[in-house]
């Protein structure tokens, strides 16, 4: 046994396997399989409870650990903050969150308030209550609807759900919550009929504007979207794409609400993917990256005109009546601080950017020699190579062969991502999404598994 597990490791899988009901998984194979237990990490490393070492390219499996593992500085910080004071409430506030609060601000003109919370889900559910109540309050309950885009996804809750644009996720979790409302995705390589062609960008974000139509532009109170889709297949939208979504928000009054949780943080090469297309959003949310996975903690930010609605004190239902236990409590924004410090210092920001700019070449050069990468997508240091049978005829590749292939990466100590396999047909994009510390080394390293495992593929 390898001594960076810190128990014995059968104790441990077995208690796994009797009592522990893991995320996502269905657990049947598993009755046979060790559950892939991680003990240690450093850097972009983690070592697995048999002591075996892996190269993590998608940041703590879900793309979150953006300053990279083992950071005793964050861990310090959230240490300190906890022996000094570990909770109070948020309705009073704590040191950290007003500070963490201020640093963050400093970073997104336009916006003025942070309203925390601890999952991405639930910094998604705030602002979904935001805008039925803003409706409520200023538009006498008619413009409550909320638009969300085919193949995005928001978060787990009903309400997340909801919002969902990977329908298989829903599957048996209904009924769902009324008024939210479907626009179509904006993948260039999959572009709908009649829609391709070299302003696909403005074509696709019209076709959300003839939603909007359709619904009653005085019903729609928000429109909700990620900056680049990120489980539903790494969708960086095409150019003219965000220009016009945000003509076509200010036009019908609409409200921006750009789901950060993913692409926040550093992810695309810039601190929050929205600036990659120079939009500005009424509503942020943030998560993930937020503290790296050193501490939950998630984030609703707004601009000061969202923050005004909330402050009728003449009506008892004039302010925003939500509560979270843990949201910006102490360790949170402890964490958060430390972690922006590291992405400031090591300008993480700028690395994101010019080996995610390495790492596309990379891939770009990679599909030059294997013709089952049908498409390379991606903005700094979130990639995704789509995978086709044949890439005349785009047939996506069984959804067995792209598990393969992700499932010989491990075996070669390489950890990547897959497009979540509830997308019906849209489940052959791997995905990439290292620590922000990323060097070209470890790039070569994860496009080589890469190459590895695609050329053994039957
Ligand atoms: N939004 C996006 C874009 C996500 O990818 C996720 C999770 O993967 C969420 C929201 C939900 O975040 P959480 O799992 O922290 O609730």
């Amino acid at each position: 046994m390898d001594d960076r597990a810190t128990n014995d490791p059968s104790a441990v899988i077995e208690a796994d396997r009797a009592h522990v009901w893991h995320h996502l998984l269905q657990h049947k194979p598993y009755e046979t399989v060790d559950p892939r237990i991680m003990v240690e990490g450093r850097g972009m490393r983690v070592w697995d409870i048999t002591g075996k070492e892996h190269l993590d390219a998608v940041s703590g499996g879900v793309w979150t650990v953006n300053v990279g593992f083992g950071r005793t500085e964050i861990a310090d910080a959230v240490r300190d903050q906890l022996v000094t004071m570990n909770y109070w409430a948020g309705a009073q506030g704590t040191v950290p969150a007003a500070r963490f609060a201020e640093r963050l601000i400093e970073k997104m003109p336009g916006l003025s308030r942070v309203y925390f919370g601890s999952s991405g889900s639930e910094a998604n559910e705030k602002a979904f209550k935001m805008v039925r109540q803003i409706s409520a309050k200023h538009h006498g309950g008619r413009k409550s609807k909320i638009l969300y885009r085919d193949r995005d996804y928001h978060g787990t809750t009903i309400a997340c759900l909801s919002a969902g644009g990977q329908k298989e996720r829903n599957a048996q979790y209904g009924p769902f919550v009324p008024e939210f409302v479907a626009v179509p995705h904006c993948l260039e390589y999959r572009a709908q009929e009649g829609l391709a062609g070299e302003d696909y960008g403005v074509r696709a974000a019209e076709e959300i504007e003839k939603v909007i139509l359709r619904e009653g532009p005085e019903t729609v109170g928000a429109l909700c979207l990620e900056p680049i889709t990120a489980g539903g297949g790494i969708i960086v939208p095409p150019r003219g794409y965000w220009e016009k979504v945000q003509e076509i928000c200010r036009k019908y009054e609409i409200l921006l609400h750009i789901d950060e949780v993913v692409c926040g943080m550093g992810r695309t090469g810039r601190w929050f993917g929205y600036e990659q297309f120079g939009v500005q959003p009424d509503i942020v949310t943030l998560a993930k990256g937020v503290a790296s996975g050193y501490a939950a903690i998630s984030a609703c930010v707004t601009t000061e005109a969202v923050f005004e609605m909330f402050k009728d004190d003449t009506d008892p239902l004039g302010y925003f009546r939500d509560i979270s236990t843990f949201g910006g409590c102490t360790g949170g924004p402890a964490a958060a601080l430390a972690n922006m410090d590291i992405i400031e210092r090591e300008d993480l920001c700028g690395n994101s950017a010019r080996t995610g700019a390495y790492f596309g070449e990379q891939l770009h050069a990679l599909a030059d020699r294997q013709p089952l990468i049908g498409d390379v997508r991606g903005i700094g240091l979130f990639q995704g190579i789509e995978l086709v049978a044949d890439r005349r005829t785009k047939e996506p590749l069984d959804e067995r062969q792209v598990m393969a292939a992700v499932a010989d990466c491990l075996k070669q100590g390489v950890i990547v991502g897959a497009t979540n396999r509830s997308v019906p047909g849209y489940n052959n994009t791997i995905l990439f999404a290292p620590a922000l510390i990323a060097g070209q080394g470890e790039i070569d390293e994860i496009v080589g598994a890469v190459e590895g495992a695609l050329s053994r593929l039957p």
